[in-house]
């Protein structure tokens, strides 16, 4: 028997090269727990190993399960495996899957099988890892809470009664209820940290463009990044490394000079590098006014500063900063946001791809066909973002915040100028809620308040786990560092971890 609850990707990969187990061994564990909890938590929406349905072309043969079973094992026994190889993980349900369903939680998408697979799929494929299927996910990539996906809500496995977070609640759910090792999810607002944060794991929201959008379902296209979910830190590190990296596909991605640079920056004034970096105290900003906002749980607050103590006592540096348009960022983003979903959506409608009503007109269809495919979030945005960027409200609304959006950069800009490392929030303002507790969508929306402060800058952060409140049910708390430093949230965020214990 192979004991899921303690494996991690490093384990799980000594295990395989040692031969203490085969990858054969090691999926068919993972698939057969999480099939006897799907049932319950709702976690996937498909398996890919030939068990539910496949979409046409899927026994090709680089994307026959069982073929990448046997290619894995090849790879192993040859002696030069990645660590990935043979580690089986899940794809929220709007990364594209060559030959699978991607159908991004929608009625509209239900039937769409992918022509060609996302780019992070691609080198995972390469790596040799086993995706076992896909999962659910908030119609659109829209909501915090997977309450609102067409297949149904996915259940927090630390308590049923309530949300796993989302848009990305599945993935979540699947690495914190042990059905795979790690899973992907999108993040435009905080889809993967939310509901990693609920779930009790670690989930990352990279520097925007270093995780190719190839192949991911589009929602705002100027904030959404691919991020791994994992059981902690080094596992997500390991993700990130095989998925990150330039695309010719993606006209955003960054090039590999440009990372370099960014990762290379002396971050501080004083312009110290190399060992002398690596050996000062590390600094911690504190945006204090921005944490200790109204409508943010008391517990919540008690467990940052428990966290912050954590730090204190391992030797870093505690800084008050001043953050002081991040409070502005929630409206930023239900601007901009909407503002691309309009765009963004506007392929799907009954000639292209998806579902399809047919009118006794063109119109008739198109209006049938977008009623009936999307839920009624995503049509909530469409309407908004089509206002705010309609001639006479342009520059009211939608330059206005593009114009607030370069103050929240600039904000963050200065503070890790000034020496700070990483800034550090709760990752949500309350833990996990039950279902149809936030039934009107802007309380819904204040979910996502510390959370898109990277989207909107396109810093990376990470969330890890940092106690459980009186309920039992997990905190999360998130770092975010400058633009291309993810090695020093890696760094940071792995002490914490080693230190919370
Ligand atoms: N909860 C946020 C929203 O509804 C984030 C969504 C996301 O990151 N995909 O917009």
């Amino acid at each position: 028997m192979i004991d899921l609850k303690s494996l991690t990707i490093e384990k799980a990969h000594t295990m395989l090269v040692s031969k203490e187990i085969s990858v054969n061994e090691l999926v068919s564990a993972y698939l057969e727990h999480a099939k006897s909890k799907n049932p319950e938590l709702n976690a996937f929406i498909e398996f890919f190993d030939g068990s539910s349905s496949l979409g046409e072309g899927a026994r090709e043969w680089d994307e026959g399960f069982e073929k990448q079973i046997t290619h894995a094992q090849a790879l192993i026994d040859a002696g030069n495996a990645h660590l990935l190889c043979g580690i089986p993980y899940g794809i929220k349900d709007n990364i594209l899957y060559k030959g699978h369903i991607a159908s991004a939680g929608s009625h509209m998408l239900e039937n769409y099988t992918a022509a060609y697979s996302a780019t992070v799929i691609e080198k995972l494929n390469t790596a040799g890892a086993i995706c076992i299927g896909r999962t659910n996910m908030d119609d659109a990539a829209m909501g915090s809470s997977t309450e609102s996906s067409y297949y149904g809500p996915t259940k927090n496995p630390i308590d049923p009664t309530r949300v796993p977070g989302g848009s990305s609640g599945g993935s979540a759910t699947a690495v914190a209820a042990d059905m795979c090792l790690f899973a992907l999810g999108t993040d435009t607002g905080g889809s993967v940290r939310q509901p990693a944060s609920f779930c009790g794991v670690v989930g990352m929201y990279p520097t925007y463009g270093s995780t190719s959008r190839h192949g991911a379902i589009a929602m705002g296209s100027s904030l959404d990044q691919i991020g791994p979910f994992g059981k902690n830190v080094r596992d997500a590190q390991i993700v990130f490394e095989t998925i990150s990296g330039y695309d010719t596909m993606d006209a955003t991605s960054l090039t590999d000079e440009v990372r370099k640079q960014l990762s290379g920056n002396p971050l501080h004034a004083s312009g110290e590098g190399g060992s002398a970096q690596q050996n000062r105290v590390r600094t911690v900003g504190v945006p204090r006014a921005f944490v200790e906002m109204e409508g943010i749980s008391p517990e919540v607050k008690k467990n940052f500063e428990v966290s912050l103590e954590i730090l204190k006592n391992a030797g870093y540096e505690i800084r008050d900063i001043e953050l002081p348009n991040a409070h502005l960022g929630l409206a930023v983003y239900y601007i901009v946001m909407p503002a691309e979903v309009s765009s963004n959506l506007s392929r799907y409608d009954g000639m292209k791809y998806g579902f399809r009503d047919t009118g006794k007109d063109l119109l008739e269809t198109y209006l049938k066909t977008r009623r009936g495919g999307f839920g009624v979030e995503p049509r909530r945005r469409i309407l908004l973002g089509t206002y705010v960027l309609s001639a006479g409200y342009y520059d009211a609304y939608y330059n206005k915040a593009l114009k607030v959006r370069e103050l929240i950069k600039k904000d963050f800009e200065k503070v890790f100028e000034s020496g700070v490392d990483v800034v550090l929030t709760p990752t949500t303002p309350t833990t996990a809620f039950t279902f149809g507790a936030k039934k009107d969508p802007l309380s819904m929306y204040l979910a996502d308040i510390f959370t898109i402060s990277a989207n909107l800058t396109h810093m990376p952060a990470i969330t890890i786990p940092s106690g459980s409140d009186t309920n039992g049910l997990p905190f999360g708390i998130q770092f975010t560092a400058n633009q291309g430093q993810e090695e020093t949230l890696f760094t940071i965020t792995s002490d914490f971890e080693k230190n919370k214990k």
